[in-house]
């Protein structure tokens, strides 16, 4: 019988996805390999649109729940639409190239988070506004400025207001852009907002932006501090809807072994630690992090860098609490990654070294003038910048609307960030096929005398990580130790002392344990082996007794 099979859809890399775009994809893929491919929520967001989470797994060789798992985020910072797109990118290929390329999705169950926070991407993603997780609009104080299209162009850009006290002047190598005040600039002076209206306005210049104050990405549990220790945190870990429902689900799965996270900052693969140094790793760990950064830096040609190195040259160091690498390895136990996929500056030819090391205005204003040679080279695609236009404000007067479109320079263009999502990929794959797996091997009953059987199996972890996944892991309570239950089927009694077996975490890929039981039974009665293997995946075997020898001499 011939096999129908539909093609599984490309990814369209042309503009950056709506929630309801991204929705459709993950619909047609799910309607394409209906038997490998779930979809799922994790939970609603504040707004009501729902955590989406795809699950990829061949349900042939067991449910999701019984293999190793990897988790795949995206999108948690509103701006960082990339995110979305890189996630979407590796499930589609996934898909397509199973089982021809990979038979991961046979060992392995693949959970990808595309939108983390789907409310903060809509409003970026349909207006190109300006929030680093989400709007704060449910508790406004007077004199927030309120983002909104004044002008109807459909984009959120920003407003400049002539003023004699203005702190930015046009630049005057390329009047496109708006350069810092300097003692020799010559007027007109500007001050520059977000397109808005302000809240509540008492006239002064005292003004809030909406959307700056919480960062999800400084959340998460481990090392959390409040404001103004951490600035973003929010009232305490997790607070946020969405981030809870993410870490329930973390928790909840206990064969998780590897996590993945995407960002769209100076192209970068970064590793723990957060914050502090890589003295709070332990040196075994740390070891094989970086073997897996190693290859993750060849796949990809990208520097790894610490988090706590992730920042202007020029810094002591990041040092986020709250923040996912460190939560990832200390409270997870696991070797955890976040891609930075790059900005608009990358496309451009800046890397990360070059973009970190601007360190001054001067610096910074001459990397602003070569990314807007490089867009009119390329025919001024993506728009990336709106000349600015007259606008009669209904508060602040005159001013004229226009400026960088903030959408479009937090991510790459879209042909370069096929490119990165290709190799990010790539290095998926190679951190995915490290995942510990655990078997049950040479399984058999032997009679030793009339009605006396001997059963023995095997338990090895035939995977490259051990079911601890770390020395951080084996300390940890989360990650489950490896469990064998023998259950005697009718007729059979269990003559060993013990049925049970908790064998604690399995190195890999060689050893392992060999069990063994006595039983009394008859000839054809049957008992069950159960394997829970924590982060190496569950098993089940049942075999039947033998027929007995023959009663010597009879
Ligand atoms: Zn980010």
């Amino acid at each position: 019988m011939a096999r129908r099979t539909r093609a599984v859809p490309t990814l369209p890399f042309r503009h950056f996805l709506t929630y309801a775009e991204m929705e459709a994809f993950l619909d047609k893929l799910v309607a394409a390999r209906p038997t490998l491919a779930t979809l799922h929520s994790l939970g609603p967001s504040r707004e009501g649109r729902q955590v989406l989470c795809l699950t990829l797994t061949d349900p042939a060789t067991g449910p999701a729940d019984d293999k190793p798992a990897y988790l795949i985020h995206g999108n948690i910072h509103a701006a960082e639409l990339s995110g979305t797109h890189a996630a979407l990118y590796t499930a589609r290929q996934l898909l397509a190239d199973t089982p021809r390329k990979t038979k991961l999705l046979q060992r392995v169950a693949f959970h990808i988070v595309p939108r983390l926070n789907p409310d903060g991407a809509e409003f970026v993603a349909t207006t190109s506004g300006s929030v680093r997780s989400r709007t704060d609009r449910s508790d406004l104080a007077p004199n927030t400025l309120v983002q909104s299209d004044l002008d109807g162009d459909g984009l959120i850009l920003q407003m400049r207001q002539q003023r004699p006290d203005g702190d930015w002047a046009v630049d005057p190598r390329d009047r496109r852009l708006l350069v810092r005040r300097r003692p020799d600039s010559k007027p007109p002076f500007y001050k520059v907002y977000p397109e808005g209206r302000i809240h509540q306005w008492d006239g002064s210049d005292h003004l809030a932006i909406e959307g700056r104050s919480i960062d999800w990405n400084r959340q998460w549990s481990y090392d959390w501090r409040p404001e103004p220790e951490q600035g973003g945190a929010g009232d305490f870990p997790y607070s946020e809807p969405e981030m809870h429902h993410l870490a329930t689900f973390l928790h909840a799965h206990g064969n998780l072994f590897g996590i993945l996270g995407y960002h769209t900052g100076p192209a970068a693969m970064l590793r723990p630690p957060s914050a502090g140094s890589d003295d709070d790793i332990d040196e075994a760990d740390l070891r094989k992090m970086n073997d897996l950064a190693r290859v993750g830096a060849r796949l990809t040609r990208l520097p790894v860098v610490p988090v706590v190195r992730y920042c202007r040259k020029d810094s002591r160091g990041a040092n986020l609490r709250g923040h996912f690498p460190s939560t990832g390895y200390q409270h997870l136990g696991l070797f955890v990654f976040e891609f930075e996929l790059g900005t608009i500056m990358d496309s451009a030819g800046m890397d990360f070294d070059q973009q970190m090391g601007m360190l001054t205005e001067q610096q910074r204003e001459a990397g602003a003038r070569r990314l807007l040679r490089w867009w009119d080279k390329r025919g001024r695609k993506p728009l990336i910048y709106v000349p600015w236009k007259p606008f009669d404000h209904p508060q602040l007067g005159p001013v004229d609307i226009g400026g960088r479109v903030l959408r479009e320079w937090a991510g790459m263009a879209m042909a370069d960030l096929r490119t990165r999502c290709a190799a990010t990929y790539k290095f998926t794959l190679h951190h995915a096929a490290q995942h510990p797996r655990v078997t049950l091997e040479e399984v058999e009953a032997k009679a030793v005398a009339r009605g006396i059987y001997r059963i023995r199996a095997r338990v090895a972890n035939r995977g490259a990580l051990p079911t601890h996944i770390s020395n951080r892991g084996a300390r940890l309570r989360r990650l489950r130790p490896v469990r064998v239950e023998f259950h005697p089927g009718k007729g059979i009694d269990v003559l060993s002392h013990q049925a049970h077996h908790s064998l604690g975490h399995l190195a890999g890929p060689s050893g392992g344990r060999l069990l063994e039981w006595f039983v009394r039974g008859k000839k054809g009665a049957s008992c069950r082996i159960a394997l829970h293997g924590g982060t190496g995946g569950d098993t089940d075997h049942t075999l039947a007794l033998p027929p007995s020898p023959p009663r010597a001499g009879g």
